[in-house]
């Protein structure tokens, strides 16, 4: 069954950067629910961290930034409890910033399409047993990355008889007890298995394609940084499929890191160059046993439901300008490229929200 509503715009995605952007619509005098409707998909509140492993706690390793406006609950994530898992705690915070500023998320809503109908876009959306198509001037898409997995490939990835693991489906280091582990990756996901895996996994082996970058515990590698915020802006802008940011960030020797550093635990080999079935093979011929293989390497841009708009560039990506695809100014980005952290996400929401009002006004005056 099908049914049909109409609003100005669509926001897809209820993580920091669709909240971010909700939040600055409704300051700029747009009514949430009537004049704009943000879906998610997820079953609860928290974006993508609703989902991430039980061991995980906020400040783990980066900076979680609040949300704007978020001062005014008595809310900030610097203080926020760091003992308990940042799945639950984030889930909380983002529960009660929706409900102070009623923002009227609808959930369960997967956006299973989103089309061009002439002057309006089609939103098609499905709470699992009704499909509803929403019509609106502007969509806002802010779906960020978990839904799309990155695994690099590798001769032999198929051929493994142990499992594949990628960090979107760990949940519990118990379920490796007594394996030989293999984790890949330069970042701070993989780094975290790798603690909470020691003395509970049979072997653990680390494995990363670059050096790593550890960076003084509170030093923020702003050169860096800033070098991987241009990078992703030039490879958004160019259409291309977009690098990891943390690649550019650098991994923070908190005094947790530093010390397993010390003990021997943090010391990455380079990458393997084949997988066999029962384990990893370098190019010199060393050879790891492994029944598990962790790949913390990654995400890309969960785009797939913008397909029938035909954003995408042969490259890969979707060529952002201003906050909007160059080929359909009416389809903005919210946390995508160089917005990937919470702190990007938040200056998105408000650069996004102002380019979304005036588009509005623009398109009123052509009406
Ligand atoms: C393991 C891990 C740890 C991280 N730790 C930090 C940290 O400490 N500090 C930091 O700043 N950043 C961190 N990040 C980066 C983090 O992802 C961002 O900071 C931020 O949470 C992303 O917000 P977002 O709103 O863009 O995406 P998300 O939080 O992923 O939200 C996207 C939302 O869109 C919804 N959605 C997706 N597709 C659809 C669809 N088709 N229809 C409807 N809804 C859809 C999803 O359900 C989700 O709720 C981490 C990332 C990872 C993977």
């Amino acid at each position: 069954m099908s049914t049909s509503t109409d609003t100005s715009v669509v926001v897809i995605g209820a993580g920091q950067a669709g909240l971010s952007v909700a939040y600055f619509l409704k300051r700029l005098g747009l009514d949430p629910g009537n004049d704009f409707v943000v879906l998610d998909r997820g079953p609860g509140t928290g974006g993508a961290w609703q989902f991430r492993w039980e061991a995980l706690r906020i400040g783990s390793a980066h900076r979680i930034n609040d949300l704007p406006g978020m001062d005014a609950l008595g809310l900030s994530f610097d203080t926020a409890d760091r003992t308990a898992p940042a799945k639950d705690v984030v889930a909380d915070y983002y529960r009660q910033y929706e409900e102070y500023y009623n923002l009227q998320v609808v959930r369960p809503a997967d956006v299973t399409s989103v089309e061009n109908s002439g002057s309006d876009l089609l939103v098609t959306l499905t709470d699992g047993e009704i499909e509803q198509v929403v019509t609106t001037d502007i969509v806002v898409n802010a779906t960020g990355t978990w839904g799309a997995p990155f695994i690099p490939w590798y001769p032999g990835l198929r051929s493994f008889e142990g499992k594949h693991v990628h960090t979107t489906e760990y949940t519990d280091a118990r379920d490796y007890e007594g394996l030989d582990v293999v984790v890949v990756g330069g970042g701070t996901s993989a780094i975290g298995f790798l603690m909470e895996l020691e003395g509970v996994a049979r072997s653990l082996t680390w494995v990363s394609r670059r050096a790593i970058d550890w960076r003084a515990d509170g030093e923020l590698n702003l050169e860096a940084r800033e070098e991987a915020v241009r990078m992703q802006d030039e490879m958004a802008r160019a259409g291309r499929a977009l690098p990891s940011i943390v690649s550019g960030t650098g991994v923070p020797r908190t005094r947790r890191i530093q010390a397993a550093i010390e003990r021997g635990l943090l010391d990455p080999k380079p990458m393997f160059s084949s997988i066999e079935p029962n384990g990893v093979r370098w190019a010199d011929g060393t050879f790891q046993r492994a029944d598990a293989i962790i790949w913390s390497t990654g995400f890309r841009p969960e785009l797939r439901h913008l397909a029938p708009l035909k954003l995408r560039e042969k490259e890969g990506g979707v060529v952002v300008a201003q906050g909007a695809s160059w080929k359909d100014p009416r389809v903005f980005f919210a946390g995508y490229g160089p917005q990937a952290s919470t702190i990007g996400a938040n200056r998105a929401g408000r650069f996004i929200a102002r380019q979304v009002v005036a588009t509005l006004s623009k398109l009123q005056n052509l009406a």
